[in-house]
């Protein structure tokens, strides 16, 4: 049990500048990029720093510090995008893909950030 991280995995080669990315916002703690298969008009991923494979690990591991820092840039790059309500805008949804049943591919934690178009209901209806 516990949490395995690879540090090969895309995400990891990005923070260390071995891959490029489109940067939207950087932290001390976190980085926003661009999705580079974008599923709405915007489509940004938001990632911690720190090597953590996906929500439940950052949870249970990161400092304070580390969470604070990375909720707050997710908040920060909708305000950038012009898609939060504090600016009147018209929403967004945030996703983290976990695990097999999750469907991650990338398997260092990564926030999903879409807007720009009506996103239509979460999830489909036809299987519980
Ligand atoms: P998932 O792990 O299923 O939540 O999704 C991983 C996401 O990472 C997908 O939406 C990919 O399009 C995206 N992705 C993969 N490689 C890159 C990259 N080099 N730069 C930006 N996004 C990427």
């Amino acid at each position: 049990m516990g949490y395995d991280y690879d540090d090969q995995n895309v995400f990891a080669k990005i923070l260390r500048g071995e891959i490029p990315n489109t940067t939207v916002l950087e932290t001390d703690h976190s980085l926003a990029f661009r999705d580079i298969n974008a599923q709405a008009p915007e489509h940004v991923l938001v990632i911690p720093k720190g090597p953590y494979v996906c929500f439940d690990h950052f949870a249970a591991e990161a400092s304070a510090e580390e969470i604070v820092d990375f909720t707050r840039t997710i908040g920060d790059v909708a305000q950038a995008l012009k898609v939060d309500l504090g600016y009147g805008g018209d929403g967004y949804r945030l996703l983290s893909n976990t695990g097999a049943h999750g469907v991650q591919e990338v398997p260092h934690l990564h926030i999903h950030l879409v807007a720009g178009r009506p996103l239509g209901r979460m999830l489909c209806r036809d299987q519980p």
